[in-house]
């Protein structure tokens, strides 16, 4: 017999999600994670006394708690956690930011609608139409790639709207450069423009405590530092997992939530491996500022997503980052949240990785400077001084995110290539989290959900 019934590699939120879904239903389960603490991209750190978070900037897929058939509804109900002690904390408003033009949109779609109608009163019916057919749209049907880009184009007659409809939706969760897959798209835009954003009551890490002891309550179990170095296999099927201490665990099925290039380090597959490697990675900046800056750098809006070019270039660039467009969020910039005595400004700009890579250790800490005088100077013009009475800044930049959670090239959604079944060669081996298609974290953990329920528990 096998030590376990079940053993997830990641303990991140698709890895926690599965690991209670299938401890719920009675599999003795284990999840191996690497580091010492879990999340993984979405994870938490001290410095300096303060509590930051890797990645949080806003859970998207918002519902009211009534609202039974909404994605995060469900999420709860497959998890058997209550959604009414769940407080959740809506976003003001958003702002897409383009030279001469911006669109608020927030939790409510008709914000987004008259903006549309106001500043692209020709569009007005085409964004009509273009919300009928997501809706009717099931991103999860199989289906080829679509070219969102040519479909946008087919509904919407102006250039700059469909970029500026594609900034927040490629910048929070593609894996491609320049366009996206039609069914990727879907999922965003519901998850953004027609559900939209909000924080839980609390910190990251306060959720992530949340779901490791409902995950226990289950005899779910979870083991820090174990770090998986290879998958030992029979045939097409795998036996289980050589730990980097040296230990062997057993397991009837294995979910590996590390992503396709990761899991091909562990056992031989796919062939080509490296047409899996994500190319979009990023650099975060986080300032820490006292909370009487608030007023004068956020203003209404949560999240503000800018381009300083009359397009949108959505490619990994040519230089150690590019400015030019990014994300200014601001964390403590919901509805209601409770008071504190810092307030963050998070940037995120598109990086290349491999610059950083090819950095000297002195290189590198050199680079971090001149980037973050980069995106100073672009997002100063946009919310004013955000240096001035900083109590401390962190950046991060795509070598963390690869140290941190083995995403090859810091690539943090994933490959361009999505295993949308979650199945693999090997017939007790399936994908879950960022790989297997779903991204964020109510995505992610969607994913770990829905891959136990289809290929695991049935
Ligand atoms: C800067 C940044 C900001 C973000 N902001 C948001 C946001 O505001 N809202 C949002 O919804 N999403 C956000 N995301 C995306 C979100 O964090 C991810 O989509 C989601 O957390 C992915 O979860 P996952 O479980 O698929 O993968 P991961 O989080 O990568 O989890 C995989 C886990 O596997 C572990 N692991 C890897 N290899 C091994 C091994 N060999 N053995 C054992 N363990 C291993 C890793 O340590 C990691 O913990 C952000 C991400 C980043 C980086």
């Amino acid at each position: 017999m096998a030590d376990y019934q079940l053993i997830i590699i990641g303990g991140g939120l698709s890895g926690l999600a599965a690991g209670i879904r299938a401890a719920r239903f009675g599999l003795k389960t284990l999840i191996l994670e690497q580091h010492s603490l879990p999340g993984g991209l979405n994870s938490y750190y001290y410095r300096h006394g303060f509590l930051l978070e890797t990645g949080l900037h806003a859970m998207t897929n918002y519902a009211q708690a009534g609202d039974r058939h909404a994605p995060l509804s469900r999420l709860f109900r497959q998890l058997k956690l209550s959604r009414k002690r769940f407080t959740t904390h809506q976003q003001f408003s958003s702002l897409i930011r383009f030279p001469d033009v911006s669109l608020q949109f927030s939790n409510d779609l008709a914000l987004l609608t008259e903006e549309v109608g106001h500043h692209f009163p020709h569009c007005r019916a085409a964004f009509a139409r273009l919300v009928t057919a997501v809706r009717a749209y099931d991103p999860f049907a199989p289906a080829p790639w679509r070219s969102t880009r040519h479909f946008l184009g087919e509904i919407i007659p102006d250039r700059l709207l469909i970029d500026m409809l594609l900034l927040p939706l490629m910048v929070y969760g593609n894996s491609e450069e320049h366009d996206m897959d039609l069914g990727q798209f879907v999922i965003m835009f519901q998850a953004l423009f027609l559900e939209g954003f909000f924080r839980p009551h609390g910190t990251m890490k306060d959720f992530l405590a949340m779901l490791v002891e409902h995950y226990k309550g289950y005899d779910g179990e979870l083991r820090y530092r174990a770090k998986v170095e290879s998958v030992e296999r029979q045939g097409d099927r795998v036996r289980g997992v050589q730990l980097a201490g040296g230990d062997f665990i057993s397991c009837d099925t294995l979910l590996s939530t590390v992503g396709v290039p990761g899991t091909a380090a562990l056992v031989d597959w796919p062939p080509q491996a490296d047409k899996y490697e994500g190319r979009m990675s990023f650099v975060e900046s986080i300032s820490v500022l006292p909370m009487a800056r608030k007023e004068s750098l956020a203003a209404d809006h949560t999240i503000i997503f800018y381009n300083s070019g009359p397009t949108l270039a959505y490619c990994r660039p040519p230089t150690a980052i590019n400015a030019d467009w990014g994300v200014i969020c601001f964390p403590e910039n919901f509805q209601d949240l409770p008071a504190t005595d810092v307030f963050q400004v998070r940037i995120t700009n598109a990086a290349n990785y491999h610059i950083w890579r090819q950095a000297s250790r002195q290189e590198y800490q050199r680079l971090k400077a001149d980037c973050e005088a980069l995106t100073f100077a672009r997002v100063s013009e946009i919310i004013g001084n955000y240096h001035e009475n900083r109590v401390y800044h962190d950046s991060f930049t795509p070598l963390t995110i690869e140290r941190f959670t083995a995403k090859a090239q810091g690539a943090v959604y994933g490959s361009p290539i999505k295993i949308k079944d979650g199945v693999t060669p090997y017939s007790n081996l399936f994908m879950a989290g960022t790989d297997q298609g779903f991204l964020g974290i109510v995505g992610a953990m969607l994913s770990g959900v829905t891959i136990v329920n289809q290929r695991i528990l049935k």
